[in-house]
């Protein structure tokens, strides 16, 4: 029984978060009333014309810089393609596309995905496309059928990796589609809501015994919509082909579905031929080409990318990976970071902040960042009343679930509640006597060798205290008493 070799080729379709349609003016939007955005450009009546969106084809060109891709075909020129064929989602009777190697709007380019032993791995890109999106089947309570075209002419982005395939397994197709997912949201290119389809993943997957330089027949995965079930399903897809083989079956290409619930894969349809569409290049749409002026103009506008600010913040702020991550998970949320140090936050300290009691609040109220009361001034403000000793720690979390509440500022709160840290050594000696007159049995269990007592007196005067007392001096003190 040879050991066998999984390869997966990913092919990720994005809807671009255009307000408007590729060749129309109707809305881009989810769900709504079925065929309420429609008009006779993308219901194809006879006699109408397309128009390209300039704002799509600037996404698609974007990703592709993002993605170290080489820019406007091989030819030097992009254009569209009619793929034909017949099928009631489709009104026009074919999709305008962007067919074969030599005119897509981005080619050649490459994504590193983090791998698990702290070092990247280079995923090559084939090719980066601009096509339209189709309408949905619905199938109705009565038993009939509907279509909807309100998605029908939405712009789709079409990104496929390379071949041979660099990717070998579940985990790192996960890897591969979480960054690029992030990175289409960091350029602001689509939303990434896999669950309303607006990211859909077709992995295929094939197997061969290990050392063999040919692929295997490969099969097709469709229905995906989270990253686990594209990590299971392509496991479960090199299990499945394994078995079929060491039965000594034949493997055939064809599309297959993935049950949620059962966890398996299911057999749609055997995969049709690429000649079967007859692609030709559309006549309604003008060949496209792109100055270098252009270009290098929306190259030097991309934003930071995802992987950029990880190693900015670990080296340059000394976070840990740990925390890194979870501040570029989100663009909104590594921008709020980022005006916090701009106004004056210390890094390490902004960031505990958020990944901890803010975080938890936000998540509680399921809201974001922006729309809570709390702004990066309210942490630098709080963070600082901690550095320069006017509150502790433990006062600073009540103040900021306060802030959260309210929106007041730090330093207004500190006022009106008096919950000024003291810091004055007269005031804090007092209470350390007072607290050593009233234990005495503590006092001598210390005395006798016992240090561990020594945290419920610490606990004893900051009780007395109400928590204001600086604890660093606290603690100077007491060993200083407790030694005399
Ligand atoms: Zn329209």
């Amino acid at each position: 029984m040879p050991n066998y070799v999984t390869s997966v080729g990913m092919e990720v379709h994005a809807e671009l978060s255009t307000k408007s349609k590729m060749f129309c003016r109707c809305q881009v939007a989810f769900g709504g009333e079925p065929n309420t955005r429609t008009c006779p450009v993308c219901l194809a009546l006879p006699g109408s014309l397309p128009v390209p969106n300039r704002e799509a084809i600037e996404m698609v060109i974007k990703t592709a810089l993002a993605l170290n891709c080489k820019i406007g075909g091989t030819k030097e020129e992009s254009i569209f393609h009619r793929k034909n064929y017949f099928y009631p989602d489709i009104p026009k009777g074919f999709q305008t596309t962007q067919y074969g190697e030599e005119n897509p709007f981005g080619y050649h380019g490459y994504l590193e995905i983090p791998t698990p032993d702290g070092g990247t791995k280079r995923i090559g890109i084939r090719r980066i496309h601009l096509e339209e999106d189709t309408g949905k089947l619905m199938h109705l309570p009565s038993g009939g059928s509907g279509i909807d075209y309100n998605r029908a002419g939405t712009p789709l982005m079409e990104i496929v990796t390379d071949f041979p395939p660099d990717i070998h397994n579940g985990e790192e197709a996960k890897e591969y589609l979480s960054q690029l997912r992030q990175i289409l949201m960091y350029l602001g290119v689509c939303d990434g809501k896999m669950e309303e389809g607006s990211l859909r993943c077709e992995p295929n997957i094939s197997i061969a015994p290990e050392g063999s330089k040919e692929l295997g027949v490969k099969s097709e995965l469709k229905n995906l919509n989270s990253f686990r079930s594209v990590q299971m399903g392509i496991a479960f897809e090199s299990r499945r082909q394994e078995a079929a083989l060491e039965n000594g079956e034949t493997l055939l290409q064809e599309t297959r579905g993935w049950n949620e619930q059962k966890e398996s894969s299911f057999a749609m349809r055997i995969k049709e031929a690429e000649n079967d569409y007859r692609y030709f290049p559309c006549p309604d749409l003008v060949p496209m080409s792109f100055t270098p002026e252009y270009i290098e103009e929306l190259r030097a506008n991309l934003p930071e990318l995802p992987l950029a600010k990880f190693q900015r913040y670990t080296q340059e702020y000394g976070l840990s990976a740990y925390d890194a991550n979870l501040l570029i998970s989100e663009r909104e949320w590594a921008y709020w970071f980022e005006e916090a140090i701009e106004k004056g936050g210390e890094p390490k300290a902004i960031c505990n902040w958020m990944n901890s009691d803010f975080a938890k609040m936000l998540n509680e109220e399921g809201i974001t960042s922006r729309q809570s009361k709390i702004t990066p001034d309210h942490l630098v403000e709080l963070v600082k009343l901690i550095e320069d000793g006017t509150i502790s720690g433990k006062i600073a979390k009540t103040i900021f679930a306060k802030a959260y509440e309210t929106g007041d500022m730090p330093k207004k709160l500190v006022e009106a509640s008096g919950a000024t840290q003291i810091s004055d050594t007269g005031a804090i000696k007092a209470q350390v006597q007072a607290v050593l007159d009233a234990n005495p049995d503590v006092v001598a269990k210390y005395k006798g060798g016992n240090m561990g007592v020594k945290g419920f007196l610490v606990g004893q005067i900051m009780k007395a205290t109400q928590g204001r007392a600086n604890p660093g001096i606290v603690q100077q003190l007491l060993d200083e008493l407790l030694s005399s």
